[in-house]
């Protein structure tokens, strides 16, 4: 039994625990931009009166729950914030029972900031603009203001601005979903123009990247756009992906879909993925479980398919041919699928796969139940870190375009593993 001590008591034993840092301090490390987490822990009503620029948004009920997805280094450089600086100073000593070492509480909080004249965002408002380009979604009761907020805040991942990406970066720079980062590293070429419609014949030979900025500058200037000239590798996928709230999969290649999904995993990123293959599409969200969170998510793409087909198996992505408007119908809904997940609405395709066939116009959806055996998100995983598979696809990894049929195994409408020839 411990003895009993007063609030102040409390404060106290506290900050003698803890490390405290200076208003002024924080300041100097934010201008000389120092790699350090600044953390506003404060309620939601406060932190919409203004944050500190740069500053990440846990409330201190959550702070715990969710460090690990804002900062999972233990090691890693923690400044925290409250309003005054008492609840941070309790929050900093949860966070060294959690093993952070380099963690400090921000003495006289957001008060304090403000009080010493520094500058701080306020927090977004729909411009008159804004309100008359986004007026059929803020109409709609389930998106409102508040909802259109959350997309010019919201931050999406396209692996690829080829044929899924096109007609996805499109659709969400007009919904205005305020950063898209698209990684990237071909140019056009003139065989993309079929299907890839963020460019066109004047961009062939530039960068991907590039030509799919402009194109989103023209439909909407809110956007921002931030391209990885770079094939995704087990080297830098978490470093890309971490800062992003969603990730959008339009890549055409196994080694790229199983690094996407075991990353998405490990992040605990919703992941919207697609595969096309000639006349034939299909589209489902990997939702990984956050038990902390209550979230217990969807089964991932090992549940449905654990290793990598053997390279002999899969057809050259050069063979196989794909209708154009294919992708269009596609990363279209992966668009949707996306937009649902940031504004929380509706149900997302999590343990469900839509297959669709352009030629009978047939769309199907077959429930996928998460595979206890699964080797990433199963009972006793063996994936344990990010893979770079050996490219057995004949083209560069980032690049969309025919998608090789992927080899089902599923559970059919949630009754028994069986094998059904998807795409053929
Ligand atoms: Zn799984």
């Amino acid at each position: 039994m411990t003895n009993p001590i007063t609030r102040d008591q409390l404060i106290a034993r506290a900050k003698s625990e803890i490390q405290e840092i200076t208003a002024s301090e924080v300041k100097r490390r934010l201008a000389s931009k120092e790699d350090f987490t600044l953390v506003d822990i404060r309620e939601r009503d406060e932190f919409d009166q203004g944050k500190i620029p740069g500053a990440v948004f846990i409330p201190r009920g959550f702070l715990e729950l969710r460090i690990e997805e804002k900062q999972a280094d233990r090691d890693a450089p923690i400044v925290v914030y409250c309003a005054g600086g008492v609840r941070s100073a309790l929050a900093v000593r949860n966070l060294m029972e959690m093993g952070y070492t380099n963690v400090q509480s921000m003495i006289g909080g957001f008060n304090g900031w403000k009080n010493a004249g520094y500058g701080f965002d306020l927090p977004r408002r729909l411009t008159q603009e804004q309100k008359i380009r986004y007026s059929r979604h803020t109409i709609m009761p389930n998106v409102g203001d508040a909802g259109q907020e959350k997309l010019l805040d919201a931050r999406v991942l396209l692996i690829g601005a080829g044929g899924l990406g096109s007609p996805a970066a499109l659709y969400l720079a007009a919904a205005g979903v305020g950063t898209l980062g698209i990684v990237d590293f071909d140019t056009v070429d003139l065989s993309n123009l079929q299907r890839q419609i963020l460019h066109g014949t004047s961009d062939i030979g530039r960068l991907k990247i590039e030509s799919a900025a402009d194109t989103v500058r023209e439909i909407n200037p809110d956007v921002r756009v931030i391209g990885y000239q770079e094939p995704l590798s087990s080297a830098n996928a978490f470093d890309i992906i971490k800062d992003y709230d969603l990730v959008l999969n339009g890549s055409d290649n196994f080694p790229t879909r199983y690094l996407v999904n075991d990353a998405c995993h490990f992040l605990r990123k919703p992941l919207v993925d697609a595969s096309i293959f000639m006349f034939e599409g299909q589209v489902t969200v990997y939702l990984p479980a956050h038990p902390d969170l209550g979230l217990v998510g969807g089964p991932c793409y090992r549940c449905l398919y654990p290793d990598p087909p053997p390279p002999g198996e899969v057809p050259s992505c050069a063979e196989a041919g794909v209708l154009g408007v294919l992708p269009g119908i596609v990363g279209s809904l992966q668009a949707v699928e996306a937009i649902k997940l940031i504004l929380g609405i509706g149900e997302p395709l999590v343990g469900k796969l839509l297959m669709l066939d352009t030629l009978d116009m047939s769309f199907r959806t077959l429930n996928v139940k998460k595979n206890p055996q699964c080797p990433l998100c199963g009972d006793h995983p063996t994936v344990t870190e990010l893979i770079d598979y050996e490219q057995f696809c004949g083209v560069a990894p980032p690049v969309t375009g025919a998608v090789p049929a992927a080899r089902p195994v599923l559970a059919v409408n949630g009754r028994s593993q069986q094998t059904a020839a998807l795409a053929r």
